[in-house]
């Protein structure tokens, strides 16, 4: 564990240091108060703060102050000891109300110093675990369990604000609608752990073919909707035939046999300044990815959205994207 230790008196500083780092404590120095505001305000700042009450540039509190002020943007907490000559009872009241955990008087006892972090490491230990407990939860509740990418609500929650992004920015916005072909016959022919690897593979595959803003999540069963930020009609029917192309150009292998698997694309796009909503764009999607299919499987149809639909609503045509 890392301590930052500030303090301008270089006798007490050095006492510090060799008496933490004999502790097994990591050891950063600062020999005044805006050095330590410095380090403490960065990303990787140490967790826990010996900082002496009088130091040139800010005082102990007034650093105390400004990290507790910066906390709300921050996860981790900050354990601050205030390191003083002071005893006098308001001036502990002052460092206690500036923020500070605890207070140790100079000069400091080995053993008191030794009780006063005990509780600080305690507190950054059950923090570490709360946090982890969380992420994990969220982790449980935005991903689908067995391919790791967006699950079915977490996917549509993105396609949403990438729309209402796409309108504000004036930037178009792909959809993909991905199906794997008879995929039931893979689940009835080598059973449901190969069904699963396949699932797993194809994301792997489709996952290693979008751009890092790009999102994939899985939609239904075997059905994946990939929401495509930036990208055109043009862009996104091209981005569908890469992911078609590297799954259909090499076969996957279980059960020590090789297998070529394949999938249907249904890909559309919003474009600025027209009329859509995330619901007219994955039935769009979805009529496209049924022509696929219909037309033999292994192939991405594209089928323009808004920009046809809020041509036809305006001069009274029937809309050509319709099945
Ligand atoms: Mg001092």
């Amino acid at each position: 564990m890392r301590i930052l230790i500030a303090d301008d008196s270089v006798v007490s500083r050095h006492l510090l240091d060799a008496t933490l780092r004999r502790w097994g404590y990591e050891v950063v120095v600062a020999c005044d108060g805006n050095e330590a505001w410095r380090i403490l305000e960065a990303d990787d700042a140490p967790k826990i703060a010996i900082l002496d009450w009088m130091m040139p540039g800010m005082t102990g509190p007034a650093v105390c102050r400004k990290v507790r002020a910066n906390a709300k943007d921050k996860d981790l907490y900050t354990y601050i000891l205030l390191l003083s000559s002071k005893s006098q009872r308001e001036d502990l009241i002052e460092g206690m109300e500036a923020g500070a955990d605890d207070y140790l008087t100079k000069p400091f006892d080995q053993h008191e110093l030794q009780v006063r972090l005990r509780p600080g490491v305690r507190i950054l230990e059950l923090q570490h675990e709360l946090i982890s407990a969380r992420e994990e939860l969220r982790d449980q509740a935005t991903k689908d369990f067995l391919t790791r990418i967006w699950n079915r609500s977490s996917i549509l929650d993105i396609l949403s604000r990438e729309l209402k992004r796409g309108m504000r920015e004036n930037r178009p916005v792909g959809v993909i609608l991905a199906d794997l072909d008879h995929f039931k016959s893979v689940n009835d022919t080598y059973g449901h752990f190969a069904g699963d690897a396949v699932l797993r593979e194809f994301v792997r595959r489709m996952s290693g073919s979008i751009r890092p803003y790009d999102a994939i999540g899985r939609y239904g069963g075997e059905e994946f909707l990939i929401v495509l930020p930036g990208c055109d009609s043009g862009v996104t029917e091209n981005q569908a035939e890469r992911m078609r192309e590297t799954l259909a150009n090499e076969p996957m292998w279980f059960n020590e046999e090789s297998q070529l698997v394949t999938c249907s694309f249904g890909a559309t796009a919003w474009l600025p300044d027209s009329l859509s909503s995330e619901e007219t764009l994955i039935r769009v999607a979805d009529d496209a990815l049924y022509a696929a299919k219909r037309q033999g499987r292994n192939r991405v149809v594209f089928l323009p959205c808004s920009g046809i639909l809020a041509e036809a609503v305006r001069v009274g045509q029937p809309d050509p994207g319709a099945k």
